[in-house]
């Protein structure tokens, strides 16, 4: 049974494009194919793979503002940000290419009796289910370590942005990368188990919300086929007394509206120790309060819609459940009237534990201000969550900064000053309910490979 889904402009809730889903004989016919891909690429080199990998991440970049456009019309991207997602792609893709062959090379180590050698040798298809939230950087991420690595990559891709999954289709051919071994599947989530479940399959990598990953999780674990999860979080962002609270104010802002809210490490929760919360507070609100939502196809809109209705719906529900609760919405907290799925900044105070504003992840631009004593109930509060994925510290003492991350932050990342995102060089992913397993930084190359031990007797 094949069917259509719909691409939706959700500044409009106007239909882009339709596209016809697969049977699931056509689905086990890709999976073969991508498996019959393996058995060739994985004999490819480094520098062979290298070369049609950076290719890839050469093509992304001379296509930015094309595909910036498509991502702004399947999910609301402001065009101003949609070339810099292509240009840390084209940054993974270098990255990998440069490094994957020291970071897969066989190592030696010592063995009585005789010698040894690891060799991390790739493992073949790994299935990736992915969300639409960064439509071309989730997609790179995994598939170029991945195809680094060796394997060969399948793809379902969130539903409201196919046609940023078929424009990557085109770019991995054009770049000459073997057919099948980048292979978009069109498909319902419902078909993603059979998927799974394939003896071809032999990992499955997911980027989505926890709940989702819960049950792919499962799935993975019933076929035991190993899996790497990246999660959701809301993360907290500490800023102590001796903070230089205009560059806190201005990182806080950008890390709560950047991708219109809807960022895994987006900073969700502002935990502000009372010596300076009012100074804070008070620049915080009149700097969320200038920025407008608007078109996102013009240049200078840094707010545009959520991605889809249902979601404006949820952030809409978990801000009134929060208010409900005893939060103090300080400005924005109303659906506006207008064509297509936008919310307004939002600043919500008084946020404790038992709101969704507190305990859950707010997926737009709603910032939860919770006051802390000192230091030590700041991080209290940050760790004060089922998540770990990233969060930040703002002090004008560095070691201090440095000390409170490293020792006493439980999660995979943390901003010190600034609002930094996923970085090609560095290991990106989280603990608790964030997920495990790790992208980025050689981590990722190494998620999906046999470590296999040689031991050869003297
Ligand atoms: P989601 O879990 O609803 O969907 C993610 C993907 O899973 C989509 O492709 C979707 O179609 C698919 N899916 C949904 N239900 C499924 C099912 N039952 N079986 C198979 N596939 C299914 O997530 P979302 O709301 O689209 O994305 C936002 C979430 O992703 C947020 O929680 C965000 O924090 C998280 N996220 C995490 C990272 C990270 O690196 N940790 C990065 C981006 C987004």
């Amino acid at each position: 049974m094949t069917d259509t889904v719909k691409s939706i402009n959700p500044a409009t809730g106007q239909t882009i494009r339709e596209f016809d889903t697969i049977s699931d004989e056509q689905l086990n016919q890709k999976i073969e194919q991508t498996h019959e891909a393996f058995l060739d690429w994985k004999q490819r080199s480094f520098d062979e793979r290298g070369a049609l990998i950076r290719k890839v991440g050469e093509l992304l970049a001379a296509n930015k503002d094309r595909l910036a456009r498509l991502a702004t019309d399947e999910m609301g991207k402001p065009i101003a940000q949609g070339p810099g997602e292509l240009d840390l792609c084209k940054g993974i893709c270098d990255y990998s290419a440069d490094n994957a062959a020291d970071m897969l090379a066989d190592e030696t180590r010592d063995l009585p009796g005789g010698r040894a050698l690891v060799s991390h040798q790739p493992i073949g298809v790994i299935f990736g289910i992915q969300p639409w939230n960064f439509p071309f950087y989730q997609v790179v991420r995994y598939t170029i370590a991945n195809l680094m690595a060796g394997n060969t990559v399948l793809l379902k891709h969130a539903p409201n942005v196919w046609g940023c999954a078929e424009a990557l289709e085109d770019i991995f051919r054009e770049a000459g990368v073997p057919e099948n071994v980048f292979n978009v599947l069109y498909i319902h989530d419902a078909q993603a188990s059979q998927v799974t479940e394939h003896p071809r399959v032999r990992g499955v990598t997911f980027t989505g919300s926890a709940a989702t990953g819960r049950k792919i999780a499962a799935d993975a674990g019933q076929h035991l086929k190993k899996t790497v999860l990246e999660l959701g979080s809301n993360d907290a962002f500490l800023v102590l007394e001796d903070a230089d609270i205009d560059k806190a104010v201005d990182a806080c802002v950008t890390g709560r509206i950047n991708n219109n809210g809807q960022t895994c490490v987006a900073a969700k929760r502002f935990v502000v120790v009372d010596a300076v919360y009012d100074k804070f507070r008070d620049a915080y609100v009149e700097k969320m309060k200038q920025v407008e939502f608007g078109d996102p196809s013009d240049k200078n809109t840094a707010l545009g819609p959520l991605a889809r209705e249902d979601l404006r719906d949820k952030l809409h529900a978990q801000v009134k459940e929060s208010v409900a609760n005893g939060a103090t919405c300080t400005i924005g907290g109303e659906v506006p009237d207008v064509e297509g799925f936008f919310y307004p900044t939002t600043v919500l105070e008084n946020v404790r534990p038992g709101m969704p504003a507190y305990d859950g992840e707010l997926f737009g631009p709603v910032a939860s201000l919770i006051r802390a004593k000192d230091e030590a109930d700041a991080i209290r509060i940050a760790n004060d969550s089922v998540y770990g994925l990233g969060g930040g510290i703002f002090s004008k003492d560095e070691d201090r900064a440095v000390r409170l991350a490293r020792d006493h932050f439980d999660t995979g990342m943390v901003s010190i000053n600034g609002y930094f995102i996923a970085q090609p060089n560095l290991p990106f992913g989280g603990v608790k309910d964030s997920g495990h397993g790790r992208e980025h930084g050689g981590f990722g190359m190494r998620e999906f490979v046999n470590s296999k031990s040689l031991m050869i007797a003297q």
